[in-house]
């Protein structure tokens, strides 16, 4: 089965959210900046520290001028913070290498540090319109459900070729139309409860299917007690803190199991996103010299 191009794209000129990013002054810049935070972090926690970072980094070399330590801190509690380490050394590049530009291309996008398959797309296709298939969760799970009838299974490499099947061949049309895939997925197609009153697409081949169970069951990661909260804490310490901080301070900040702790504090190490200054104080990247 296929999906309705006419349909989909009247459904997304009339209901799509107004997310900053999607408004014509939002550079490419800016859009790739979006689309890091996104990854991870849902859209209501992101758009007010994409505000800020727009604000204050309007081109990467404003943000190449930073220090590693000044973008976590304004990363702020968004997660995953190897983000923000590796959109700082790809603004540096962005500024060294390529005139203070994102570039056009797919494969020189992907040449970037911090940019995946997923990111090189998103940007080439929503900042400058190209027809290149961009593949997220949810534009996985609405083709697997609309067109193959089934819930998703694991990402695999047909995945591009399959949603690139389904563009419409029209360049502006097809951007729109990965658009407007990806936004059916999170407002009306999701995960747990797809809520099929409410789809504009005409056909579905899960609806028809009878709406098979997914094979794989996936386990909701919980977040308390992990070695990643761990990491957030002694993290949420360097960051409030003005300069280097003794050890004891990140002892006190995650007590309920020293050698969880001890694992932390080594991978934030290993991860580059802290380090250790001569006399054995902790602090962010950067700033132990
Ligand atoms: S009909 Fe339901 S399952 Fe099919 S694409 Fe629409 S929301 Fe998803």
């Amino acid at each position: 089965m296929s999906i309705d191009a006419e349909v989909l794209l009247d459904w997304f000129t009339e209901q799509a959210r107004d997310l900053p990013w999607r408004r014509p002054e939002a550079t490419a810049w800016h859009i790739l900046m979006s689309e890091i935070m996104l990854q991870q972090t849902p859209v209501a926690r992101v758009e007010p520290i994409w505000r800020e970072w727009v604000a204050r980094w309007p081109v990467p070399s404003a943000m190449a001028a930073s220090s590693q330590a000044e973008v976590l801190r304004a990363w702020g509690k968004l997660g995953y913070p190897r983000r923000a380490l590796r959109l700082h050394e790809c603004a540096r590049v962005l500024a060294t290498e390529h005139g203070d530009v994102v570039p056009t291309d797919v494969d020189v996008l992907l040449s970037l540090p911090g940019i995946g398959a997923y990111t090189a797309r998103a940007v080439a296709c929503f900042a400058y319109g190209q027809r290149v298939p961009v593949v997220d969760t949810n534009v996985r799970r609405v083709v697997a459900r609309a067109v193959h009838g089934r819930e998703p299974g694991n990402p695999s490499s047909r995945d591009l070729a399959e949603t690139e099947a389904l563009l419409p061949t029209s360049v502006p049309r097809a951007a729109k139309f990965s658009a407007a895939l990806m936004e059916l997925g999170a407002l009306v197609c999701t995960a747990r409860n797809p809520d099929c009153a409410r789809c504009p697409l005409p056909r579905c081949a899960w609806v028809d299917a009878g709406r098979p169970a997914a094979e794989v069951v996936r386990k909701v990661q919980k977040y308390e007690g992990t070695d990643r909260q761990a990491r957030g804490r002694l993290l949420d310490v360097l960051r409030e803190a003005s300069g280097p901080v003794e050890r004891v301070r990140l002892d006190l900040a995650w007590t309920r199991d020293p050698g969880q702790r001890a694992r932390a504090l080594d991978s934030l190490l290993v991860d580059g996103l802290i380090e250790q200054t001569e006399d054995g104080l902790f602090a962010l990247a950067g700033e132990g010299a």
